[in-house]
């Protein structure tokens, strides 16, 4: 028997880094998972192959194609969008095209999907948003469009909070620091400068997000909600 036996999950982005670890995670504790991907098909089929999820090619910069594949996946107890992308740049210089399609696939796609998998989410289900430290501090030059799209989805989840607590449904933001995946690999070019910072000298593992995730979906965090949770070994200290 696992934690979550029964449960109809779907994880927004599971073919790589922390998803892919939260999709091994919630089906590891029993639930019936489902995941999307957009570029990464031959991971996304590897992991599908090795936990048993079902993936689907969907990607989130598209809100049409975001909210019929969440519409179609009926009522579902859990659904946690972590789909993300970041953009290195210059504010000044950084295209702008490059800029919308990180808020269509940072902020827009939370939105919508939590949107529309809240219209048939059974009651007590919970909805989590793979954040970032940076949505409360941003110590670097260079990450204003990802930070303004990090801060973004916690009024995603103080809003949504309120408007879904009456069914029991929680919404929280999981705000991980540096954490080694293709996005942000452990022995980067940005290493030395990134651990100088932290109290925990190293990055952090996939699977310690994906237990933070799995708390807050699990029956003890009932009554935690609207709430933003950092997991960055001690950055924003
Ligand atoms: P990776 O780049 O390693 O993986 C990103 C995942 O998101 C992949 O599964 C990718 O799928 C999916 N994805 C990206 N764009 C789209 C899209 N348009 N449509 C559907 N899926 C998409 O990133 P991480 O695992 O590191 O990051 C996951 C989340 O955690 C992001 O929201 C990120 O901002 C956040 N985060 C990461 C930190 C870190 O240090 N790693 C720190 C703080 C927050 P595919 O490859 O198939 O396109």
């Amino acid at each position: 028997m696992g934690d979550f036996d029964g449960k109809q999950v779907l994880v927004m982005g599971g073919s790589r880094g922390i998803g892919a670890a939260i999709v091994r995670r919630f089906a590891k504790d029993g639930a019936t998972v489902h995941f999307t991907y957009s570029g990464s098909k031959a991971a996304a089929e590897a992991i599908a192959a090795e936990t048993g999820a079902k993936a689907t090619q969907v990607d989130s910069a598209d809100r049409k194609a975001v909210t019929a594949y969440v519409a179609s996946c009926g009522a579902l107890d859990i659904l946690v969008i972590n789909a993300g992308v970041v953009e290195f740049g210059d504010p000044t210089t950084l295209a702008f095209e490059s800029v919308e399609r990180l808020f269509a696939i940072n902020i827009h796609a939370p939105y919508f999907a939590a949107a529309e998998a809240a219209k048939k989410m059974r009651d007590n289900g919970r909805i989590l948003i793979i954040g970032s430290v940076n949505g409360d501090t941003m110590p670097f030059p260079g990450l204003t469009a990802y930070a303004v799209s990090k801060s973004a989805v916690q009024g995603l989840a103080r809003g949504l909070s309120r408007d879904l607590g009456a069914r029991g449904i929680t919404v929280n933001v999981v705000q991980p620091g540096p954490v080694d995946t293709d996005m942000n690999p452990a022995n980067g070019p940005m290493k030395d400068m990134m651990h100088a910072g932290l109290s925990i000298k190293r990055h952090g593992h996939v699977g310690e997000v994906a237990a933070m995730v799995a708390f807050l979906a699990g029956p003890d965090a009932g009554f935690i909600t609207g709430a933003m949770h950092t997991i960055d070994g001690g950055l924003g200290a």
